[in-house]
């Protein structure tokens, strides 16, 4: 009998702070700075048949602080260095709103909206897949999709959101490659 091949898995990776460094609302492309270990993470990732999709609040658009133009240039930098290394994303999906200064949406993370959307259109498997953020609406974003798991990194926000928050259950792990290499073993 054949085995039902039901959807791809994937890894959810918020981008501020996950794989580049935070910086308050960046915007300009010579501001990213990737974050050491994100190359080799991506390509642990990449070897073992996940999907990289990064799923990124933008705020700083509903804000007035920048454009969606300027989403797309820092997205193509990091494509760029991350290129460098062969370790590329297969896909970005960002959240321009917020519900203060725009509408109500359905992406803004901790909704699963930009989670739900791409695996609609990549086919992905949410029980096979799992998410790594730097604040806990990323890791509520995962749960409301349905992810198999979620960590929390200490890089970025991580650290001081660990420190403030509860966090008593959520995994947490150092930065984006401890996460990788916790979940795939
Ligand atoms: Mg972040
Ligand atoms: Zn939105």
């Amino acid at each position: 009998m054949d085995f039902i091949v039901s959807g791809k898995k994937a890894c959810f990776l918020d981008r501020d702070g996950v794989i580049n460094e935070e910086v308050n609302y960046l915007f300009e492309p010579e501001k990213v700075a990737i974050i050491p270990g994100v190359t080799e993470a991506l390509k642990m990732l990449k070897r073992h048949g996940y999907l990289t999709v990064v799923v990124t609040n933008q705020a700083g658009v509903a804000r007035g602080y920048y454009e969606e133009k300027d989403i797309h240039a820092v997205h193509a930098r990091i494509e760029e260095l991350l290129d460098e290394h062969e370790a590329g994303i297969d896909a970005f999906y960002y959240c321009p709103h917020h519900p203060e200064f725009s509408d109500e949406c359905e992406c803004r993370k901790p909704n699963a909206g930009m989670l739900l959307k791409a695996a609609e259109q990549f086919d992905i498997d949410m029980s096979e897949s799992f998410l790594v953020g730097d604040r806990i609406s990323d890791i509520y974003a995962a749960r409301n999709a349905g992810c198999a798991e979620a960590y929390l990194v200490r890089t970025g926000h991580g650290a001081n959101e660990i420190e403030n928050k509860d966090v008593s259950d959520i995994e947490i792990a150092d930065n984006l490659l401890h996460a990788v290499q916790t979940f795939i073993k």
